[in-house]
């Protein structure tokens, strides 16, 4: 992965509550009892980084690490300060559990796309029906291909943002839709991929035994060979990524927006990709009550552990969660691993016990604080490392590398100053140990590992200005 270095972002306008929350921060001053934290701030708080090329593996294990891209910007919010905490949530077909509405919409779609299609008698549904319906049909078909800029698909683009979100027409150029849906900081060939890919995802050539696409995919829905709908996906070793979906305002009798999560829930089936995930939940956000409707698990970052919604429903309500077990003793922060490779409740520790939410024994907890101050100290003056200087990322957050945890490798001896790094400087990439750089810029390279796991950070060239 070649990437800038990270940045803490705050100041942000927040797409998804409109700034409208006051409550940001209620969660430290809650718990700490002060009354002088910012409570009444808006902001959406997040660290990101401009990538400039990452693979779709690595970009897999970045988002079960709560990362999400958009465009070539990768980021992951602070869930402990942000106004909206924003989880990962996937699903799979396992977990799909069909409302009256998704049945209706099914419904409805078929008989217009393959009025001949036998439906099934009063009562019973059949959710294969949906992709029967799509083989047979004479006037709809979609065509998936690499996530490239065509006119067609901005023309439907600037339609859509227009009309649903009511963009100022102004402001939606083909270089704002390039960036946002269009480029990729994935490798050409895993963009382009090849003939024989494209052949095995036309729906009647759909087979589990298929070799998978691994590359950032638009699929593209046409009625009557127009246009209507193009959904924007990235195809990833463990499942399908939805990113965007973009929708013919004169067709929302459909409710495209829906039927596209049913029908990509069922492609991941048939093509035997094992998870889909919809990016982000927020459990307070009214546009996000379809993404709960379609079942699944949410990630604990803290435990890395992926948890079936109605397990942690409870917990979300706006707050952090990390879940823990009653009577458990909070003496630090959680030990993260930031492999990107969380585990299924079904093989947790957790399995079948009572669950609690410890986050606020975490986070709330000043001795917590402090000791992560005195870590930080303890780097400084033993190691000359100075984090947080130059990302500004602060000493704790949720599912990073916790700072007692990097002494304890450097202790341990898992990393030590001799660690090499790659760094993107004046046009070149030279070869760097810890022990060359100075303390802020030793303090960059830890903080790296912090935010995304060390085995990443030994692959990667980071760009410093
Ligand atoms: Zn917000």
């Amino acid at each position: 992965m070649i990437f800038t270095a990270p940045h803490y972002f705050k100041d942000r306008h927040c797409g998804y509550c409109k700034d409208s929350k006051i409550d940001h921060y209620a969660l430290q001053s809650q718990w700490n009892g002060s009354k002088d934290v910012a409570i009444d701030e808006k902001e959406s708080i997040l660290i990101g980084t401009q990538i400039l090329q990452m693979s779709c593996n690595e970009y897999d294990k970045l988002i079960n690490q709560g990362f999400r891209r958009s465009g070539k910007f990768l980021y992951k919010p602070d869930l402990l300060k942000t106004c909206c905490r924003l989880y990962t949530i996937r699903t799979s077909s396992k977990y799909l559990n069909l409302s009256k509405h998704h049945r209706k919409i099914i419904n409805k779609f078929i008989k217009l796309i393959a009025p001949n299609l036998k439906l099934p008698a009063k009562n019973t549904f059949d959710f294969r029906n949906l992709y029967e319906a799509q083989l047979e049909s004479k006037n709809f078909k979609t065509i998936i291909e690499p996530s490239k800029f065509t006119k067609e698909k901005f023309e439907l683009y600037k339609k859509y943002q227009i009309r649903v979100h009511n963009d100022d027409p102004n402001d939606i150029s083909e270089n704002s839709f390039r960036r946002f849906l269009c480029d990729t900081p994935f490798p050409q060939e895993e963009v382009k991929g090849n003939t024989q890919q494209f052949k095995d995802l036309k729906i009647e050539n759909w087979n589990k035994e298929n070799k998978k696409r691994i590359g950032p995919t638009h699929e593209l829905y046409y009625l009557d060979d127009k246009l209507i709908a193009i959904s924007i996906m990235d195809f990833l070793p463990s499942g399908i990524s939805s990113i965007y979906f973009i929708w013919d305002p004169d067709y929302a009798y459909l409710s495209l927006g829906t039927l596209s999560g049913l029908k990509e829930i069922q492609m991941c089936d048939k093509l035997g990709y094992d998870h889909y995930y919809l990016g982000y939940y927020i459990q307070d956000c009214e546009k996000m009550k379809y993404k709960k409707q379609f079942g699944g698990e949410i990630l604990d970052l803290a435990n890395e552990i992926y948890f079936p919604f109605e397990k942690v429903d409870k917990f979300l309500n706006n707050r952090l969660f990390v879940i823990g077990e009653k009577g458990q003793n909070i003496i630090q922060e959680l030990e993260v691993e930031n492999k990107g490779e969380p585990i299924d409740y079904e093989d947790s520790d957790f399995k079948d016990k009572e669950l609690i939410n410890i986050a606020e024994d975490i986070y709330g907890n000043d001795e917590i604080s402090q000791d992560a101050e005195e870590c930080k100290q303890i780097l400084k003056d033993k190691y000359k490392i100075k984090v947080s200087t130059l990302t500004e990322v602060p000493n704790i957050i949720p599912g990073s590398i916790p700072i007692w945890q990097i002494i304890e490798w450097f202790e341990n001896e898992n990393l030590d100053l001799d660690f090499e790094v790659e760094l993107f400087i004046n046009g070149q990439i030279v070869d760097f140990k810890l022990r060359d750089l100075i303390p802020e810029g030793r303090g960059l390279i830890i903080d790296c590992i912090r935010i995304f796991g060390l085995e990443l950070i030994q692959d990667s060239v980071i760009m410093v200005s």
